[in-house]
């Protein structure tokens, strides 16, 4: 079964955390152990795992990654062809593992949809496989 999270992202660019949202679709699957896949079906944003202590560090991601927009002539007609490279780069999925009916992440770990062209209502897909 695949169950598939809302996601309101708040600004152009932006690491909105999904943390919370994840670990409730971890443990609503009921698996103790297993694998977690996440997967963004979307061009224009991405999914990525970063820190989530000091909040300047998404802010700082969001900087960074607009400045790697090169600046090359976009032929898109819509017009948000940074957007479709960012998703690119930062990728569409994050696979996780899972222990005691949690996501497995590290101490300073975080899961964050990457917004680029927002703000916009997102969807994030689950699908947790229990150990055998
Ligand atoms: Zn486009």
């Amino acid at each position: 079964m695949v169950t598939e999270l809302q996601v309101e992202t708040s600004g152009q660019r932006v690491l909105q955390d999904i943390t919370a949202q994840v670990e409730q679709a971890v443990a609503g699957s009921g698996a103790a152990e297993g694998v977690c896949y996440l997967f963004v079906p979307h061009t224009t944003a991405g999914i990525t795992l970063n820190e989530n202590w000091d909040p300047d560090v998404r802010g700082d991601l969001v900087r960074a990654l607009a400045a790697v927009v090169p600046d090359v002539r976009f032929e898109h007609g819509e017009g948000n062809s940074p957007a479709h490279l960012l998703s690119t780069l930062v990728g569409s999925s994050v696979t996780l593992l899972v222990r005691g009916g949690r996501p497995l992440l590290g101490r300073w770990q975080g899961v964050y949809l990457a917004e680029f062209d927002g703000p916009r209502r997102r969807r994030v897909l689950v699908k947790v496989v229990p150990d055998p």
